[in-house]
């Protein structure tokens, strides 16, 4: 037995259950007793925070642990959709996931959750899923991070797969982290990168760190699943094949997965073509060059005059000159238009990460040195507020 219990210490206070990930503790006679089918031997209980008394020593055995973890099975992906529409970076999943899993001879599962949404799921498998999981149930019609997360956990739980892939979304990073902790494992967020060791399982998740100075391969070689969040538009969208045919399995939406710290009272919409930078093909972002917040309606014409949606620099959100959900970079939305047209905006490493992959760059910059200047496909050099203007009078 790996984990033992010194039942001269244990005062059966009932700590260790709390803290165990997979309920692989229990109390008996006010002692605590290991459940040994359930215990995946993540080491959790022996850590000394657990236990106040001592009474709880692991003992780790490296063959017994690997079996555990060979129970582990199939790549998941979380099918996050919004008002019953599957959201593109879950395409994107899909095929990494189908890429992963046929590495290692192995399936793709879509976990659909919300209200409705069954009709989705011929999609999520024409575009490589070979199952999908749905909870729908009233309780689910709204992104909630504690109901959500609390769903989420118990089918891991009970199906076990190898790896979780999520988009690296505002609801993926609220509900992913929650989802690791409750079952005990890793997460790397905002991967860039993902591939398999087709023996081992073991994942490869990239991203930028430092400040997207270096690119850093994370592994989670100790605990199941292994979860990682992944940008939208830095991966290819799987294409739809509509002769595949799949596995829908049905789960109930428990009572117990309401328990939530939060309460959603309402649910505002913001409109699309002012936000939607990650689906635009033609992007015009103003930077600190902009010099104040009204003069942003000249990007806004631009945008009209070609059909684009409006970005910007951290430093122009910073300023309150336009909201957070137009950021462009490490910290804002990664982009992948067409053509990005860059007014303003130096070109600092943290915001050309966000969008160097686009088609076509376009840098407006009185700066002929400006980093964006260098990287861009067409540097203009010059007085955005003289050169503007005259592309709006061209396009018109
Ligand atoms: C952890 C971290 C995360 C970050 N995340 C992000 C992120 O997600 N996105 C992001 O953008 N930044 C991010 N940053 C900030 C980033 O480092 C830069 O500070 C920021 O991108 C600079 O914005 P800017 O180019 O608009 O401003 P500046 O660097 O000040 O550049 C302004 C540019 O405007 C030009 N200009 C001025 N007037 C005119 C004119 N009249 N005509 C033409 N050109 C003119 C100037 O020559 C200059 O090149 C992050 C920083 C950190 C530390």
């Amino acid at each position: 037995m790996p984990v033992i219990i010194d039942k001269d210490k244990c005062t059966g206070c009932g700590l260790c259950v709390k803290a165990c990930p997979f309920k692989a503790l229990l109390i008996v006679d006010k002692l605590a007793q290991v459940d040994e089918a359930a215990c995946t031997m993540c080491g959790v209980c022996g850590k000394p925070r657990v236990c106040p008394f001592q009474a709880i020593e692991v003992r780790l055995d490296k063959a017994k642990r690997n079996r555990k973890l060979d129970e582990y099975r199939n790549v998941w992906v979380f099918a996050e959709q919004k008002k019953g529409v599957i959201q593109g970076v879950v395409y994107e999943l899909l095929g990494k996931a189908r890429q992963l899993a046929d590495i290692r001879q192995q399936q793709v599962w879509a976990v659909l959750l919300g209200r409705n949404v069954g009709h989705t799921t011929q999609d999520l498998i024409a575009r490589g899923a070979d199952g999908v999981i749905v909870v729908d149930d009233p309780a689910l019609e709204h992104f909630e991070d504690g109901a959500y997360s609390n769903v989420l956990t118990r089918l891991i739980r009970k199906y076990k797969p190898e790896a979780v892939l999520t988009g690296a979304t505002a609801i993926g990073r609220s509900l992913i982290p929650r989802v690791a902790v409750q079952v005990g494992t890793g997460l790397t967020a905002d991967c860039t990168g993902l591939d398999i060791d087709g023996e081992t399982g073991l994942l490869r998740q990239t991203r930028p760190a430092f400040g997207g100075n270096i690119m850093a391969t994370i592994l989670c070689p100790n605990h199941r699943p292994q979860m990682a969040t992944v940008r939208h538009k830095v991966m290819p969208e799987a294409q739809p094949d509509s002769s595949r045919t799949g596995q829908v399995v049905k789960e109930a939406f428990d009572p117990g997965d309401s328990f939530s710290l939060s309460r959603v009272l309402e649910a505002i919409t913001i409109p699309e073509d002012t936000v939607n930078i990650t689906e635009a093909s033609i992007i015009i972002s103003g930077g600190r060059g902009m010099k104040k917040p009204e003069n942003f309606a000249l990007l806004h014409d631009l945008a009209k005059a070609v059909g684009g949606a409006v970005g910007a620099s951290r430093a122009a959100v910073d300023e309150g000159w336009i909201p957070y959900s137009h950021q462009v970079g490490q910290t804002g939305k990664t982009v992948n238009p067409k053509v990005y047209i860059a007014c303003g905006i130096s070109g600092q490493i943290q915001h050309l990460i966000g969008m160097q992959s686009a088609d076509i760059i376009v840098a407006i910059n009185k700066d002929p040195d400006a980093p964006m200047m260098k990287i861009a496909t067409f540097a203009l050099c010059g007085d955005l507020f003289e050169i503007i203007p005259e592309i709006i009078r061209q396009a018109g």
